[in-house]
This record gives structure tokens, sequence and C-alpha cells, in this order.
């Protein structure tokens, strides 16, 4: 082996091992910006867009095994209004601190809580009835109004509230996973009608039902 040929040769293991440092590199970055796109800025919650992901899976999940899913929606009452009175800082920090209300009410590993827009929080509950999805929307009622924020502008009770719509299923192969959030957003509608802060659960077969 020449001299020149063995320079050269030293140069090109230097180059395959900068490649490969460079490839690790580039794999830990779009791991962490992958984890990013899926995250609420704000909160730190899953995001909208994680949660179409994970409830198709879970749905698909739930069809196989024939287990139920329920999946509870939730939405700040005149949270408009608090801005209003508080500022856009002090509505996100209320955001803030019920985002971290609802994480910490969940148990369960594959439960997930996510920020679906604005002032509306999803949480979908793998392998849980109706029955076991009002315990948990009952709980986190309780948790939120024992921190008594106050809201001026709130004419129920002078503090923060939630309206809540909730429904629970074992899933149908015919049916599509977002059924569940049209069912849940009907609720939720109608908790809204029915005067805010309180839970209404979907019903198949008798339609809504005042809780
Ligand atoms: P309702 O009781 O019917 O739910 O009334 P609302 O005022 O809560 O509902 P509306 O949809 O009219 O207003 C939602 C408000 O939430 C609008 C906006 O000012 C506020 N909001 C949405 N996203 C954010 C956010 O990221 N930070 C803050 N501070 N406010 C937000
Ligand atoms: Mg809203
Ligand atoms: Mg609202």
């Amino acid at each position: 082996m020449t001299k020149e040929y063995e320079k050269l040769l030293n140069q090109v293991r230097r180059l395959v091992k900068i490649a490969d440092i460079m490839e690790l590199k580039l794999k830990r970055v779009s791991q962490r910006l992958e984890e990013i796109s899926n995250i609420d800025y704000l909160t730190n919650l899953a995001n909208r867009r994680y949660f179409h992901k994970v409830l198709e899976n879970e749905w698909y999940r739930a069809v196989r095994n024939n287990s139920s899913l329920a999946l509870i929606m939730i939405d700040i009452d005149f949270f408009k209004s608090y801005n209003d009175i508080y500022g856009h800082v002090g509505g996100d920090k209320c955001l803030e601190r019920l985002a971290s209300v609802f994480n910490n009410t969940l148990k369960r590993t594959t439960d997930l809580v996510a920020r679906y827009g604005g002032e509306e929080f999803v949480i979908l509950l793998p392998g849980t009835n109706l029955s076991g999805a009002r315990d948990i929307a009952r709980t986190l009622n309780e948790r939120v109004s024992s921190l008594e924020l106050p809201h001026s502008g709130s004419t129920i009770n002078g503090k923060i509230t939630m309206s809540i719509g909730m429904t629970a299923k074992i899933p149908d192969l015919e049916v599509l996973p977002e059924s569940l959030i049209l069912e849940a957003d009907e609720a939720l509608y109608c908790a809204k009608a029915r005067g805010r802060n309180c839970i209404i659960e979907y019903k198949t077969n008798d339609k809504l039902l005042l809780k």
C-alpha cells in the first residue's frame, strides 16, 4: 500500500465516521420535531393533531377487543368574558391551571387529555364505559370547582365553571372514529343550552340525558 493510498483511506474513514454522527443527530432532531408537533405550546398537553392520531388507533383497537371507548369534551364557560376582564395573559394562566388539573386527574397510561382548541379540551378513555367516564367527569368538575377560581363575568356563581359533554360505546367497524367526537360535541352543545356548568351524556336510544 502506498503512502498516498493510506492517507486517502484514512480520510474516507474519517468522513464515514462524521456521516454516522450526523445521521444520529438528524434522527434525534427529527424525533424531537415529531414530539413538538404533537404538543400544545401553552398547556404542554397533547394537541388536536395528536389526539386524532390516538383516537383512530384506539378506535380500531377497541373494535378488535370489543371494548368500550369513552370521550369527554370540556368547554370553559364564558371564557371570552374571562379574557376581557382578566386579560389574555390571565386567560392563558387559567387554561394552564385547568390543563394541569385534567392531566393530574387521569390515572391510566392509555388515558389521553388533549387541548382540542381555544378553551376546549378532550379526554379519551380507552377501556372505559359510560359509568367510568361519568365518574371521571364528576371528579374533574369537583376538582375545578374546589379551586374556586374567580370569574366575575360568570353569571353562574362568579367562579370558573365548565360544560361537559360525554359519550362511550363499543366501536363498530362500519362507523368512523369521528362519530365519537360528534356525539360528545352534541352532548356538550346540550350542556350549554341547559345553562352551562353541567355534565350531559350522549345516549343513543333515549337521546340526551341531563345529569
Ligand atoms: P361559552 O360559555 O358559550 O363557552 O362562551 P365562551 O365565551 O367561553 O365561548 P366563545 O367560543 O365565545 O369564546 C371562547 C374564548 O376563548 C375566545 C377567546 O378569547 C378565548 N381563547 C381561546 N383560546 C385562547 C387562548 O389560547 N388563550 C386565551 N387567553 N384565551 C383563549
Ligand atoms: Mg368554546
Ligand atoms: Mg367556552
